[in-house]
C-alpha cells in the first residue's frame, strides 16, 4: 500500500512525486516508459524559468535525479484500469496490482495522427511525430512539417538546422502558435510557408516517403513529413468515464476530480495551456490536495 501512487512519469508526475515524497508520504511513480514523457521529445525548452536554455531530456534527467533524492520510486509498469472500494484505491496494472490511498493521474498525451492517406503506411519510412528523435536521419534533405501550433513550429525550427530545406504546410492562414515562434520561422530562411491547405496524401515508393501531395492538387517532393497536429489525452485506460470531458480529466483548481482521493495534472487534465511549467505546477498542487485529503483521513 502507497499513500500516493502517480500515474505518468512526465513533468506532472515528477513535479507532483518531488511534492509528495518531500512531505513525507510513501510515493510511487509508475509509467511504462520511465521518466520524462513527451519532455523527452523536445529538442529545447526556453521558457522554463530560471533555466535558460536547456533540452527537454536534460531536464528530464534532473527532474527524475530530483525525485529520486527524496526516495520517491519508480517503476516501469503500464496503468490499465483504476477502481476504488472504500478509501483505497486499486491500480491493475501490466505486472500485477498496486493499492494506493490516493492517486494522482499524469498521463499526459499522445500525438494525434493526420488521417491522410498512406500516413500509417509510410511510419517508420519517413512520417514521424519526433523531430528530435528522426530529424538526424534526414540530413540536408528537404522535409514537410504539418501543423501550426507551437509544436509545429517549434520543430520546423529545430529541422531547419539539419535539412537543406523545411516546408511548412498548416490548414489556416493563422497560426495558433506563439507569436515569438511564428516571427521567428517567417524570419528563417531555410523555412517556406504553404497556408490555407491540407495534405491529402503522403506518397513513396513502398519503402519511403518521396512525395506530400496537397488537398489543391499540388505536390511537395519531400523525404519525410513531420506531423505535428496537437495531441490526444492518455486516459482510455480509466474506466469511469464521468470523470472525463473529451477524453480529458476534469479537474477543479486544487487538481481534484469528483472521486475523493483522486487527482489529475499536466496535459491529461482539463486545462486551457498545456506547457512544461503549467504541467509542473499542477504536479505541486496536486501533490499538494492529496496531502490535505490523507492528513483528512488520518484525523
Ligand atoms: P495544438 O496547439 O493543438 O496545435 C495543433 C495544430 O495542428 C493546430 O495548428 C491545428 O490547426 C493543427 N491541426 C489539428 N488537426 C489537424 C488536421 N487534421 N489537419 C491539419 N492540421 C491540423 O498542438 P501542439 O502544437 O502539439 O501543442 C500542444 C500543447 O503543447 C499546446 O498547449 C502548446 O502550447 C504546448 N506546447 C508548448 C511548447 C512550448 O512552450 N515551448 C512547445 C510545444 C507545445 P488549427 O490551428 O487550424 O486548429
Amino acid at each position: 500500500m502507497v499513500d500516493v501512487l502517480i500515474v505518468g512519469a512526465g513533468p506532472g508526475g515528477m513535479s507532483a512525486a518531488i511534492y509528495s515524497a518531500r512531505s513525507g508520504y510513501s510515493t510511487r511513480l509508475i509509467d511504462p516508459m520511465g521518466c520524462g514523457g513527451q519532455l523527452l521529445f523536445i529538442d529545447e525548452i526556453e521558457n522554463y524559468p530560471g533555466l535558460g536554455r536547456t533540452s527537454g531530456y536534460k531536464l528530464s534527467e534532473d527532474m527524475e535525479s530530483q525525485a529520486a533524492s527524496f526516495g520517491v520510486e519508480v517503476e516501469y509498469t503500464e496503468a490499465l484500469s483504476l477502481s476504488k472500494s472504500g478509501d483505497i484505491f486499486t491500480i491493475e496494472t501490466s505486472d500485477g496490482k498496486i493499492e494506493a490511498r490516493s492517486v494522482i493521474i499524469a498521463t499526459g498525451a499522445s500525438h494525434r495522427h493526420l488521417g491522410a492517406e498512406g500516413e500509417e503506411e509510410y511510419q517508420g519510412k519517413g512520417v514521424s511525430y519526433c523531430a528530435t528523435c528522426d530529424g538526424p536521419f534526414f540530413k540536408n534533405k528537404k522535409v514537410v512539417v504539418v501543423g501550426g501550433g507551437d509544436t509545429a513550429l517549434t520543430d520546423a525550427l529545430y529541422l531547419s538546422k539539419i535539412c537543406s530545406e523545411v516546408v511548412l504546410v498548416h490548414r489556416r492562414e493563422e497560426f495558433r502558435a506563439q507569436k515569438i515562434l511564428v516571427d521567428r520561422v517567417k524570419r528563417e530562411k531555410k523555412i517556406s510557408l504553404i497556408l490555407g491547405r491540407n495534405v491529402r496524401r503522403i506518397a513513396g515508393d513502398g519503402n519511403k516517403v518521396e512525395r506530400i501531395e496537397l488537398d489543391d492538387g499540388s505536390s511537395i517532393e519531400a523525404s519525410a513529413i513531420f506531423i505535428f497536429v496537437g495531441t490526444t489525452p492518455n486516459t482510455s485506460w480509466i474506466g469511469d468515464k464521468s470523470i472525463l470531458e473529451n477524453g480529458f480529466v476534469k479537474t477543479d483548481r486544487m487538481m481534484r476530480t469528483a472521486i475523493a482521493g483522486l487527482f489529475a495534472s499536466g496535459d491529461a487534465r482539463t486545462t486551457p495551456f498545456r506547457q512544461v511549467v503549467t504541467a509542473a505546477g499542477d504536479g505541486a498542487l496536486a501533490a499538494h490536495a492529496a496531502d490535505e485529503y490523507l492528513s483528512h483521513q488520518s484525523m
